[in-house]
C-alpha cells in the first residue's frame, strides 16, 4: 500500500514537473536562462523526486546491499521497487508514457540511488544508457515499441559497444552487421555488457561498412535479446559493484530486420557516442553518491572513535581529510548540474559532461580511499561498509569512457578553442 502511495506520488510529481517542463522551460533550466539569474535552489518537485530517491536508499537499498556484493545476485526485487516508485528510466518521454525527466533530474536521483549501492544503481542507470541512443535516433514506431514496453513491466535493456579488443577504441569494434534483402546478419562478439544476462533488448553498435573512416563505418540496431544466435557468456565477476550483472555476448548469425535500424546506415558511431552527452553526467552524478557516503560514514566513525583521549574528528589530520572530501565532492556536484544543465537546454554538453566524469569518477576514489584510511583497521575489513566503496568506486574512471579519455576529450576542446582563438 505504501509502495503504492509513494509510486503515484512520484509519478503525479514527476509528471507535473515534466508538463512544466516543457510547457515553460521553468525551474532550474529557466532560473539560468540568459535573461533570469543563477540560481540553486532546487524546486518543491525536484526535492519531492530526490527525497523519493533518498528514501528509497536508506529504506531499501542500503540494508540489501551487502548481501548482493558477497552473493553477487542480481537484485530483481529491489529494480522492481525501483520501477515502481518510477526511479527507473527516468528520461523516457511523456509522449511514451516515461516521466520524460530531464538529466538535470535524472543526476538528482541517480546520486542518491548510487549513496545506497553504486551496484545497484549501476544496474538501473543501464537502461538509461542503452535508451539514450533510442532516445536520440529512434522512429516513432521503434521508440513506441521499445522505451513503451520498459514502462509496461520492468524490463531491463544494455548498451552493446565494447568488444574484447576495443574499449577506448570504439572504432576498432569488429562486430559487422551484413544486410540481406529486409535483414541483417549480425557476427561479433562484445564484452562487458552491463545487463548483458538480464536485458529484453539491446542497443548494438554493428560495423556495416568496413571501408569506411569510423565516422561512416557503423550503425547502430536495436536487437531483441532472445534472438536466436545470441548467446550471453557467464556473469563476470568484478571487483566491486557485484550487484551489476556484466557479461560478454556472442552474435552468431543473429538476424535483425531493417525495421530495427537506428537512424540512417553510418551514423551508428555518433549515435553511440552523442548517448554519451546524456549518460556521462549521470554516472558522475553516481560517483557523487559514492564519494558522500564515503565522507558520510568516515565522519560518522570519526566522531565516535577516540584516540589519544579525543574523537579522532579533533585531530586535524583527520578533520582535513574530511573537509578534502567536502571540497571534492560539492565540486564535483556542482559539474554535474552544470552539464545537466545544459544538455536540457539543448546546448552541446561534451565537455563538460567529460570534466563532471572526471572529476567525480576520481573524487570517488579518493573519498572512499581517504575514508578506509579513517577507518583505519576496521576500515580493510568487510564488516565495515567503506571497503566496499572503494572497491566499488573503481569502475567509475574505466566505464563510460576512461578517465584519460574524458581527458582527451576536454584537451581536444582546448586545443580547438585556442586555435580559434577563443
Ligand atoms: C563493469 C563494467 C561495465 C561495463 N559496462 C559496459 C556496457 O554496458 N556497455 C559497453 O559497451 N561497455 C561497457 N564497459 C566497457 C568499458 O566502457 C570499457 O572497459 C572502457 O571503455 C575501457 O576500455 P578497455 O577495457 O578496452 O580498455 P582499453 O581501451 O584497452 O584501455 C586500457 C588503458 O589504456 C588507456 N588508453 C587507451 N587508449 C588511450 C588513449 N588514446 N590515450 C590515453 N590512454 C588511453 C585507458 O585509459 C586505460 O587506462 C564496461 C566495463 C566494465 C569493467
Amino acid at each position: 500500500m505504501l509502495r503504492l502511495q509513494a509510486f503515484n506520488i512520484t509519478r503525479r510529481l514527476t509528471r507535473a514537473f515534466s508538463t512544466t517542463l516543457t510547457n515553460t522551460s521553468s525551474s532550474v533550466g529557466s532560473s539560468n536562462s540568459p535573461t533570469g539569474s543563477i540560481n540553486f535552489q532546487l524546486s518543491e518537485d525536484q526535492l519531492s523526486i530526490q527525497d523519493t530517491a533518498r528514501q528509497f536508499a536508506r529504506e531499501v537499498i542500503i540494508p540489501a546491499a551487502p548481501h548482493h556484493d558477497k552473493t553477487g545476485e542480481y537484485p530483481t526485487e529491489i529494480i522492481k521497487q525501483a520501477w515502481e516508485l518510477g526511479l527507473v528510466n527516468c528520461h523516457i518521454p511523456s509522449k511514451y508514457n516515461g516521466l520524460g525527466l530531464g538529466v538535470f533530474d535524472a543526476a538528482l536521483v541517480s546520486e542518491q540511488l548510487a549513496y545506497g549501492c553504486t551496484g545497484i544503481q549501476t544496474a538501473i542507470e543501464a537502461n538509461g544508457l542503452a535508451e539514450a541512443p533510442v532516445i536520440l535516433a529512434a522512429t516513432d514506431a521503434q521508440k513506441k515499441k521499445y522505451l513503451g514496453r520498459m514502462t509496461e513491466a520492468p524490463l531491463m535493456a544494455g548498451y552493446c559497444v565494447t568488444e574484447p579488443g576495443a574499449g577506448s577504441d570504439v572504432a576498432a569494434a569488429k562486430t559487422n552487421a551484413v544486410k540481406k534483402g529486409n535483414k541483417w546478419i549480425v557476427n561479433g562478439q562484445k564484452m562487458w555488457i552491463t545487463n548483458g544476462g538480464k536485458a529484453n533488448w539491446y542497443f548494438l553498435l554493428a560495423k556495416t561498412d568496413p571501408t569506411a573512416n569510423a565516422g561512416k563505418a557503423f550503425t547502430g540496431f536495436i536487437v531483441d535479446a532472445d534472438s536466436p544466435g545470441i548467446t550471453a557468456g557467464r556473469k563476470e565477476w568484478n571487483m566491486g559493484q557485484r550487484a551489476s550483472d556484466t557479461r560478454g555476448i556472442t552474435f552468431e548469425d543473429v538476424e535483425v530486420l531493417d525495421e530495427n535500424r537506428l537512424g540512417e546506415v553510418g551514423q551508428g558511431f555518433k549515435i553511440a557516442m552523442r548517448a554519451f552527452d546524456i549518460t556521462r553526467p549521470l554516472v558522475a552524478s553516481a560517483a557523487v553518491g559514492l564519494a558522500q557516503r564515503a565522507m558520510n560514514e568516515a565522519s560518522a566513525y570519526a566522531l565516535q572513535r577516540t584516540t589519544m583521549g579525543k574523537p579522532i574528528i579533533e585531530h586535524q589530520a583527520v578533520a582535513f581529510m574530511l573537509a578534502d572530501m567536502a571540497i571534492q565532492v560539492e565540486a564535483s556536484r556542482m559539474m554535474v548540474w552544470r552539464a545537466g544543465w545544459l544538455r536540457d537546454q539543448n546546448k552541446r554538453n561534451t565537455y563538460y559532461a567529460s570534466i563532471a566524469k572526471a572529476l567525480a569518477s576520481e573524487t570517488a576514489n579518493k573519498c572512499a580511499a581517504d575514508a578506509v584510511q579513517i577507518f583505519g583497521g576496521n576500515g580493510f575489513n568487510s564488516e565495515y561498509p567503506v571497503e566496499k566503496l572503494m572497491r566499488d568506486a573503481k569502475i567509475f574512471t574505466i566505464y563510460e569512457g576512461t578517465s584519460q579519455i574524458q581527458r582527451l576529450i576536454i584537451s581536444r576542446a582546448i586545443t580547438d578553442a585556442t586555435k580559434q582563438g577563443l
